[in-house]
C-alpha cells in the first residue's frame, strides 16, 4: 500500500478523512417504535412517523442516545451534555419528510481519538465529532422497466455519523481506521459493523498535496460499502488528482461515486454547501440534555475495550504485540481465547488459536461461530499435549478430526490409540529395531558423523507412527549410541 506518490514534479502525499455512517444497534428506530430488523419485506417496518404522515411527531429513542454516548466514551471523546437536532432540508423520493433529522452545530459527541496499527506503524487518528441522524429509505430502479419503487423500512433508522479529522495518509491507514472503529463498536455493542447489510458505510474524502504544503482541495466519494473498495477508491482517486495537478489542472471540489466493477471513481455532482441545506433546529424536538451523572453511569458499565485487552494480554500473559493484536480485534475471538487459556499455558493456547484454528477457519471459509471447535474440546486437546499424553505432531491430526467432525479430544485419542508412547521398554524395542536395520549408519555415527543422530530420531518416530515421546527417544538414543 503506497503512502506517497512519486510524480514528475515531486512527491505527493495523500490526505484522507472519513465520514462513517454506523447503524446504531437498536430494535427500534430513532424517533419511532418501528422495527429495524434486517431483511424484512419492503414497507413492513414503517410507522406513520417514518412515512412522514402529516401531524406525526418524533419521539427520541433513549436507547439510541445511550448507544451514541457509549460510542463516544469508547473513543475517548467529549460527551456534550446538550445537543440539538436540526432539519437538513433536501428533496429525495426516499425521504418523505423532505428533510433529514440530523445534528449540525451541536452534535452529541465532540472530539475524540482512535489508535490504529498499520504498515506505517502505530498512529493516533483524530475524530472531529459524532452526531445522531436518521437514515433515509431506499429507491429501487431495477424492479420494473418503467417504474421505480420505494422501500421505507430503513427510513428513520438511527445512524451515528462519525467524522474523522483529515489525519490518514494512505489507503492502509484508512482500512486500519475502519477496522478499529468497527472493533470498538462491536465490543461496545453499539453497531454490528456488518458492511454487507449496510450497517457501516463510508464517505471517503481524498486530497493530495506536496509534503509540507497546505491541504489540497478534496473530493468526497460517497457510500463506499467495503474496506477493500475504500482502499481501491483512495488509490484511484489520489492518482487521478496527482495526474490533474501535474498537468496544471486544478481539482474541483465534488461528490464522486465509486464503481466497483471498474475500480474507478466518477463525478456525481458538484459539492453542496451547508447553506444549501437550510439547516435549522427541529421545532418538533427539544434539545437533548442529560447530566454528567448519567454519562458517568454509562461509563461505569463499559466493557473492557480492545486496546486495554491487548495491553493486558501482553503484560499478564506474555504474548507478543502481534499475537495480542490478532486475538483482540474481534470481540468473539478475544472471549474465546480468554476462556480457552484460562488455567492453561497462555502462549501455547495463543499459538493454537492463531496458527491452527485461524488457519483451518480461513481454509474452509467459515467463522468461529459456525465451527465445531469450542473452548472445551480445543482446551482438552491442549491439556493432552501439556501432560504428555500426545505429541504436538499427533495433536495436529486430532485437531483436524475435531475441526471436521467435532467430538472430544480424549475420545479421539483413545479410539485411535494415539497416546504418546512414553514407556521406555516399548521405546527401547523400537530403537533397537531401527539400529539393527541400520548397522552401517551406526558405525558411521560412532566414527564421528554426528549429523546422523537426527536420522535415527526420525526413523524411530516414523516406526511409532508419530506416537513416540520425542524427548524420551532422544535420551534413550543417546545412551544406546554411546554404548
Ligand atoms: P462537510 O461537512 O462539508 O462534509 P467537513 O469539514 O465536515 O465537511 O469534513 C468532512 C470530512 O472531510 C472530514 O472527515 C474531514 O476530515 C475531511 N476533510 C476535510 N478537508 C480535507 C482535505 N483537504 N482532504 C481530505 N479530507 C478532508
Ligand atoms: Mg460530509
Amino acid at each position: 500500500m503506497k503512502a506517497l506518490i512519486e510524480g514528475q514534479t515531486g512527491t505527493w502525499e495523500i490526505v484522507i478523512g472519513l465520514e462513517v455512517h454506523a447503524q446504531v444497534s437498536s430494535e427500534s428506530k430513532l424517533f419511532s417504535g418501528a422495527s429495524t430488523a434486517f431483511g424484512a419485506k419492503p414497507n413492513t417496518q414503517v410507522s406513520l412517523i417514518d412515512a412522514a404522515m402529516p401531524g406525526m411527531l418524533p419521539v427520541i429513542n433513549q436507547h439510541c442516545v445511550r448507544q451514541a454516548i457509549k460510542t463516544g466514551l469508547g473513543i475517548n471523546a467529549t460527551v456534550n451534555l446538550k445537543s440539538v437536532f436540526d432539519r437538513k432540508n433536501y428533496f429525495y423520493p426516499d425521504l418523505p419528510q423532505g428533510y433529514q433529522i440530523s445534528q449540525y452545530k451541536h452534535p452529541i459527541i465532540g472530539e475524540g481519538t482512535l489508535t490504529i496499527v498499520s504498515e506505517e506503524g502505530e498512529k493516533e487518528i483524530g475524530i472531529e465529532r459524532i452526531h445522531l441522524e436518521q437514515d433515509a429509505g431506499k429507491s429501487m430502479h431495477d424492479q420494473h422497466p418503467s417504474k421505480s419503487f420505494i422501500d421505507l423500512n430503513r427510513s428513520g433508522v438511527a445512524l451515528m455519523e462519525i467524522v474523522s479529522k483529515p489525519d490518514m495518509r494512505s489507503a492502509g491507514e484508512a482500512a486500519a481506521y475502519i477496522r478499529k472503529l468497527r472493533s470498538i463498536m462491536r465490543y461496545l455493542g453499539t453497531c454490528d459493523g456488518n458492511m454487507q447489510e449496510g450497517s457501516l458505510r463510508c464517505d471517503v474524502n481524498v486530497s493530495v498535496r506536496k509534503i509540507g504544503e497546505e491541504l489540497g482541495t478534496r473530493c468526497e466519494i460517497k457510500n463506499v460499502n467495503s474496506i477493500r473498495f475504500v482502499q481501491q477508491a483512495i488509490d484511484y482517486e489520489s492518482r487521478r488528482q496527482v495526474e490533474l495537478l501535474e498537468t496544471g489542472d486544478s481539482i474541483d471540489q465534488e461528490t464522486r461515486l465509486f464503481d466497483a466493477s471498474t475500480g474507478q471513481t466518477r463525478s456525481m455532482r458538484s459539492k453542496e454547501e451547508a447553506h444549501d441545506y437550510r439547516y435549522f433546529p427541529d421545532p418538533d424536538l427539544l434539545p437533548l440534555e442529560f447530566s454528567q451523572n448519567y454519562v458517568d453511569e454509562i461509563k461505569a458499565e463499559l466493557p473492557e475495550l480492545p486496546d486495554h485487552k491487548r495491553d493486558r494480554f501482553i503484560a499478564e500473559f506474555g504474548l507478543s504485540a502481534e499475537d495480542a493484536d490478532t486475538l483482540v480485534e474481534e470481540k468473539a475471538t478475544a472471549e474465546f481465547y480468554e476462556e480457552l487459556s484460562n488455567g492453561r499455558d497462555k502462549k501455547l493456547a495463543a499459538n493454537w488459536v492463531i496458527t491452527e484454528l485461524f488457519g483451518a477457519l480461513n481454509k474452509s471459509g467459515i467463522g468461529l461461530r459456525e465451527s465445531k471447535v469450542d473452548a472445551h474440546n480445543l482446551g482438552s486437546l491442549i491439556d493432552l499435549i501439556s501432560d504428555g499424553t500426545i505429541s504436538g505432531r499427533i495433536a495436529k491430526d486430532v485437531f483436524g478430526e475435531i475441526f471436521e467432525s467435532g467430538g472430544s479430544a480424549n475420545s479421539i485419542v483413545e479410539r485411535k490409540g494415539l497416546r504418546q508412547i512414553s514407556d521406555s521398554g516399548q521405546l527401547t524395542d523400537l530403537i533397537d529395531a531401527v539400529l539393527s536395520e541400520n548397522q552401517d549408519k551406526v558405525t558411521e555415527f560412532r566414527e564421528g558423523k554426528d549429523k546422523l543422530f537426527g536420522f535415527f530420531v526420525g526413523q524411530v518416530m516414523k516406526r511409532s507412527q508419530g506416537q513416540a515421546n520425542p524427548k524420551l527417544v532422544n535420551e534413550l538414543l543417546k545412551e544406546k549410541l554411546a554404548g
